[in-house]
């Protein structure tokens, strides 16, 4: 099990890292707004959605696939189901969470994926 505030600590990496890659892209000013206000409830928090989703449909290849990777595991941890290889079931080594925190697959899933 991941401590509560392991999960904040994850929660934080992935945001930040999330913040990082849309500065590097539409600068940074562009990348805050899409953050903006995500604390100040429903409404709010769909319209920053409805931004980052509309940034997101101009962006492609491997930062796209990051971002896709980086919000699918904001979605574990508010799910409660973060730290679960998504093959295997089996919790997710946390060396590997700290070196790669939106991975989904434990590191003897990834050696038999990346085998193939
Ligand atoms: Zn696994």
């Amino acid at each position: 099990m991941i401590s509560k505030e392991k999960l904040e600590e994850f929660k934080n990496r992935l945001s930040k890292e999330k913040l990082q890659i849309l500065s590097d892209i539409f600068g940074e000013e562009i990348a805050i707004k899409s953050f903006a206000d995500q604390s100040e409830g429903d409404i709010a928090d769909k319209a920053s959605e409805f931004y980052e989703s509309q940034l997101l449909a101009s962006i492609s290849g491997v930062q796209r696939e990051i971002i896709d990777k980086i919000n699918e595991a904001l979605k574990r941890i508010e799910d409660g189901v973060y730290g679960k290889c998504k093959i295997c079931g089996n919790a997710i080594e946390i060396e590997r969470l700290e070196a790669i925190p939106y991975t989904d697959i434990c590191s003897s899933c990834a050696k038999k994926a990346s085998r193939r």
